[in-house]
């Protein structure tokens, strides 16, 4: 399996960069008790709908065999680690983003 946890850079805009600070300490501040199991622990996946599968590195992530597509396992239980970073805060809210381009309704494929 590719290395999930390599990491990549890319430049942004001022505002884009800024938003993702906000999203960061808003999640170390409140932790993940407000965001929906569907985006912290999917049972499928947000873009085929395909079983997820867990796997582990230094975190864990679920990953789809159809597609590829591949997200972290957050624990909401533990709220926000001080290991979220920045990267974590994108992260999850292109997580939600996939979930609402790709949302179904009422089992739909
Ligand atoms: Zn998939």
């Amino acid at each position: 399996m590719r290395d999930v946890e390599a990491y990549k850079t890319i430049k942004v805009p001022l505002w884009v960069y800024e938003n993702a600070k906000e999203v960061e300490l808003t999640l170390l501040r409140k932790g993940f008790s407000h965001i929906p199991p569907e985006v912290l622990q999917p049972q499928s996946c947000p873009i085929c709908n395909s079983e997820l599968k867990l796997t582990k590195g230094r975190n864990e992530y679920l990953h789809c065999d159809h597609c590829g597509y591949t997200q972290q396992f957050f624990e909401p239980a533990k709220g926000a680690p001080e290991g979220v970073m920045l990267g974590t805060a994108i992260g999850m809210g292109l997580v939600y983003f996939l979930n609402r381009l790709y949302r179904r309704v009422n089992g739909e494929k």
